[in-house]
């Protein structure tokens, strides 16, 4: 099963994914957690997408269509797979449309998750993630069972530093102004599926499970 999941940061794209990769054993590929490992391990992408994450901007579309392209020829990738955080430009759409149209490779879903801004900053200023597995919790909605523990593997959770209101709300202009187009791509292929990310969790799941099921997955 091969999906694609666009949204506005906030918009729950990566807890819908944990459930979904679990139950359909599939990677997820997240290009935000791909960075972030590359700038932890302080490889030559990590260094470059720095200063572009830190204030809430795009990594240029060339680093991010090698990123993703090195990711799927990966051997996890032929059991399907989770986009999420990728394509967040035209370009990016187009260029992956092109690579994966050279392997015969389709798409099965396009997921856009529509979410209001009040409901992004709350879920995002209060969210925490596992250092050890990216696990995602929230303080309210969704609390480790031990604080500031995960539940799946005992790691630390923090904060990620560019989930402050600031930098919240510069993510939120940036991924209109530059993914509005990427909606539109997909659209115009009518190829979108548009689901409600303001529903909770469990809720929305089980949406998607339906939608799945519809299509004999
Ligand atoms: P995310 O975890 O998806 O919110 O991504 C965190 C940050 O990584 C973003 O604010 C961007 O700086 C960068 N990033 C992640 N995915 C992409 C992408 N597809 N294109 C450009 N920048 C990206």
């Amino acid at each position: 099963m091969k999906i694609i999941f666009l949204g506005p940061p906030g918009a729950g794209k990566g807890t819908q994914a944990q459930l979904i990769c679990k139950k359909y054993n599939i990677p997820h590929i997240s290009t935000g957690d791909i960075l972030r490992e590359a700038l932890k391990n302080r490889t030559l992408i990590g260094l470059e997408a720095k200063t572009y994450m830190e204030k809430g901007e795009l990594v240029p579309d060339d680093v991010m269509n090698k990123v993703v392209t090195l990711r799927l020829e990966e051997p996890d990738c032929s059991r399907g797979f989770i986009l999420d955080g990728y394509p967040r430009t035209k370009n990016q759409a187009v260029k992956l449309n092109e690579g994966l149209s050279r392997k015969s490779i389709k798409i099965d879903f396009v997921f856009y998750f529509e979410t209001s801004t009040e409901k992004i900053i709350a879920r995002l200023s209060g969210r925490r993630i596992c250092k050890n597995c990216q696990a995602v919790y929230h303080n309210i909605n969704m609390p480790p069972k031990k604080e500031g523990l995960c539940d799946i593997c005992d790691g630390a959770l923090y904060q990620r530093p560019d989930d402050n209101e600031q930098t919240i709300k510069n993510r939120l202009e940036v991924y209109l102004a530059a993914t509005k187009p990427v909606e539109e791509y997909y659209q115009n292929r009518r190829e979108l599926i548009r689901v409600n990310g303001d529903l909770q969790a469990e809720e929305l799941f089980e949406i998607l499970n339906k939608i799945f099921e519809d299509r004999e997955f």
